[in-house]
């Protein structure tokens, strides 16, 4: 996908400050933070939604660099809240699969 803006960040041709990375994955600081720590954790392959990924390794390997960010920051005991949003009714506005991490701060409460 030439013009989608993850793409292009996966492949280092945008700006990104990125957290963790691996061979399929690419782990960066969300743009509009929404909370002390918020973090996008992406494949570099595309796919559009969730409901697009059949691959279960990735989203198993997504998951693992969850937890491994919050152990390497600290706050895996404290709590961390992961989101993926699909589609335009769960509020999915770049259309390139992600899950949100975000933590830092006491999260709880209404989901939306
Ligand atoms: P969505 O609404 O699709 O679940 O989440 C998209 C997220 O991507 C938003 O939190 C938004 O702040 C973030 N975002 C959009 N464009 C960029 C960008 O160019 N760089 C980074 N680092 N984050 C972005
Ligand atoms: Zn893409």
């Amino acid at each position: 996908m030439s013009d989608c803006i993850f793409c292009k960040i996966a492949r280092k041709e945008l700006k990104s400050t990125i957290v963790l990375e691996t061979e399929k994955l690419v782990a960066i600081k969300d743009i509009n933070p929404q909370a002390p720590t918020h973090i996008l954790i992406m494949p570099k392959a595309h796919y559009s939604t969730m409901n697009d990924c059949d691959d279960r390794e990735i989203l198993a390997d997504m998951l693992d660099a969850a937890k491994k960010i919050a152990r390497d920051l600290g706050i895996d005991k404290r709590g961390y809240r992961t989101v993926i949003n699909t589609n335009s009714e769960g509020g999915q506005t770049v259309f390139h699969l992600h899950m949100h991490f975000m933590g830092g701060k006491p999260l709880a409460g209404r989901m939306g």
